[in-house]
């Protein structure tokens, strides 16, 4: 079975429980949420009573929460030096609260060197990612990034040689992001060839996310810019041939697409890839929505 989700919002007041309501509405089996604003650490307690609704929910609706998708925020960067202490402690809580949650996986992007070289901030990442998860119950995913500035995971091998310096390999993995992946040089049209190199360098047990997104960008640009499903520059029939390859089936995929002027496309995009036919006026009939 497809296991398809989106970015969706969490509020305060809500939580998870309204994170899954959204998911939901737009006929998700599975999604993604920051435990807070995405470009911020401001955090608030998890209510204990919301969890246990939502996982009834869950539940009731069939939703494997082991699927579910946590992200950190992104601007924790474990590469650099400035500010490492604060990026390791505010991991540690979110693993906390990830635990709290019951959810099983935080993605997380690996972080910008700025300045210091990709040696020293894989020496940087991997320490610190090994001190948070002493104890830990949750797995870290690291992203596949577009290689904008100095960013870090840009290819296989640099995270492969994160990987190789985690002490408990059963609570790291990776999570691939289409459009980083052809950002930052990979084909993703021949997608089979990258899970080859993938499973070659890494290994195919780490894959335990998928993120889906087309890109504004040509191959290599190192830019990172999401476009809808199929108005981008990778395509609506690559994606199609990546979300239903049978090699990556039990992973979930998760859509981070724009919004269409104030709109989250996700139900319409969803509907699109599971009939697998692209209607060039998708964006047109989202504005139209109310
Ligand atoms: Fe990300
Ligand atoms: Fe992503
Ligand atoms: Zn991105």
């Amino acid at each position: 079975m497809l296991l398809i989700g989106s970015h969706v919002g969490y509020k305060k007041d809500t939580g998870i429980l309204g994170s899954l309501e959204e998911a939901l509405s737009y006929g998700e089996n599975t999604f993604m949420f920051y435990t807070g604003a995405p470009q911020n650490t401001m955090r608030s307690p998890i209510n204990k009573d919301i969890v246990n609704k939502a996982l009834d929910l869950m539940k009731k609706n069939d939703i494997d929460k082991n699927k579910i998708i946590v992200h950190a925020p992104y601007i924790i960067n474990l590469a650099n030096t400035d500010k490492y202490e604060f990026a390791v402690s505010f991991l540690k809580e979110e693993i906390k609260r990830c635990e709290e949650l019951s959810m099983k996986y935080l993605v997380l992007h690996p972080g910008s060197h700025v300045g210091l070289g990709v040696d020293v901030a894989i020496d940087n990442i991997s320490s610190g990612l090994n001190e948070v998860l002493k104890n830990s119950t949750v797995t870290i995913l690291l992203e596949t990034m577009a290689g904008k500035g100095s960013e870090v995971g840009k290819n296989f091998d640099e995270l492969k040689r994160i990987i190789d310096k985690i002490d408990n390999k059963n609570l790291i993995g990776v999570c691939m992001d289409t459009c980083h992946l052809n950002d930052s040089g990979y084909d993703v049209s021949a997608f089979d060839e990258i899970l080859d190199e993938f499973d070659r360098k890494i290994g195919i047990k780490y894959l335990k996310c998928i993120h889906i997104n087309d890109s504004k960008n040509t191959i290599a640009s190192h830019k990172d810019r999401h476009e809808n499903i199929g108005f981008g520059e990778i395509g609506f029939d690559n994606l199609i041939k990546i979300i239903y390859n049978d090699r990556i089936k039990d992973i979930p995929k998760i859509l981070e697409t724009p919004y269409v002027l104030d709109k989250a496309p996700y139900k319409m995009e969803i509907e699109m890839i599971k009939n697998k036919k692209f209607d060039s006026n998708l964006i047109e009939k989202i504005k139209d929505t109310h």
